[in-house]
């Protein structure tokens, strides 16, 4: 799969625009509502229209899609707008159905790519076809989980793929829906550097207010596009009332988001740049170094506490730990939740070289 041009060629092939932009809403729900929104997304940067016909609901009992009935509203907003068609397929059937009505694009939700028994069977019921299939990020924060999915689909011969990046499910939710964990997609992207990266700001947020953030962060990152839920009534909305937006809106935001060079020809720039790099580069190494020593510090401190039979972790000293680190961040003029991430992480470590000091044998 890694170097083969072909996956990615259909975003520049089909001249769908930089970024690409997909939208339209959460559910389809009725007839109306899917027009209303396609004729007020139509003549934008807007090329492809989604829209979930199942839902898959996190709880029974809520509104599960309307199911195929919606599969001809789809059909006549492309015949009317010109807009490419997509959605959600999570079994054979569902393929079944979307081949049948000439759905351009079929994306993989999140809950069925965390689960390789649903993707294989979606892929054999693709097997050969030319259709556009996006594979959106498996729940949880799992890379390989992510790369076996898209690895199904192209297996089944599907040569036009592309990911969506829509977050990762976390038991504490502090400021996003789904968090972005940034590095996850990076990872994916420097491996297949050819499948397109398209990212779903309206799931990451999971509210209104954060999705031109994630979005112009997206694109700062080389996303090849955005997928972002519309709704010309979002508040009335059957399902994510909270995070649509209108049309208008999205235009709007659009409209603000700065597209930023992939590639410098700069002479002088690419000299300045270099330099800095260069720099970064002795920081990182002074950076290893003092990590190294401060390990060095730990192993000595196991030591002790394997001669003394003394606990491995010792709260009171963590805390004043994290308390002093947190204090110096800010007079250094950093971030105090980096800061603290970062000694956490470090701690972890130390923890585990002290592990193996008092339980060697
Ligand atoms: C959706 O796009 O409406 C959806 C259900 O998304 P996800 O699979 O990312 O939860
Ligand atoms: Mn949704």
């Amino acid at each position: 799969m890694t170097n083969n041009k072909q996956i990615g060629k259909w975003l520049t092939d089909m001249n769908l625009g930089y970024p690409l932009t997909i939208a339209g809403p959460c559910s389809a729900e009725t007839e109306e509502q899917v027009l209303e929104i396609a004729h007020q997304l139509k003549h934008s940067k807007v090329t492809i229209f989604r829209a979930g016909v199942w839902k898959p609901r996190t709880r029974p009992g809520g509104f599960e899609g309307i199911g195929k009935k919606a599969l001809p509203w789809l059909q006549r907003i492309k015949k009317e707008t010109g807009l490419l068609i997509a959605i959600e397929v999570a079994n054979a059937k569902h393929v079944k159905l979307a081949l049948e009505h000439d759905i351009d694009i079929l994306w993989i939700g999140a809950r069925t790519t965390a689960n390789p028994f649903a993707v294989q069977e979606i892929a054999d019921a693709l097997e050969g076809s030319d259709k556009i299939v996006l594979i959106k990020n498996p729940v949880n924060p799992d890379l390989a989980l992510w790369i076996g999915g898209v690895e199904r689909i192209y297996k089944a011969g599907i040569q036009n793929l592309g990911v969506i990046h829509r977050g990762f499910s976390s038991y504490r939710k502090i400021n996003y829906r789904n968090q972005p964990n940034w590095q996850i997609p990076i990872d994916f992207k420097t491996q297949f550097p050819d499948i397109p990266l398209i990212c779903d700001p309206s799931h990451i947020c999971g509210r209104r207010d954060c999705i031109e953030n994630i979005a112009q962060t997206a694109l700062d990152l080389q996303y090849d596009g955005l997928i972002i839920e519309t709704h010309h009534n979002p508040d009335e909305a059957w399902s994510d009332a909270k995070q649509q937006i209108t049309p208008n809106v999205l235009h709007a935001i659009v409209k603000r988001l700065v597209v930023r060079a992939k590639k410098f020809k700069d002479e002088k720039f690419i000299v300045a740049l270099e330099l800095l790099r260069k720099e970064i580069n002795e920081t990182d190494k002074l950076l290893l170094q003092t990590l190294s020593e401060r390990m060095q510090i730990v192993r000595k401190i196991g030591t002790v506490k394997k001669e003394r039979n003394v606990a491995v972790l010792q709260t009171k000293r963590w805390k004043d730990v994290i308390k002093k680190m947190g204090q110096y961040a800010s007079l250094a003029g950093l971030d105090v939740n980096f800061v603290t991430r970062l000694f956490k992480e470090v701690h972890q470590e130390s923890i585990r070289q002290q592990e193996e000091i008092v339980n060697r044998k």
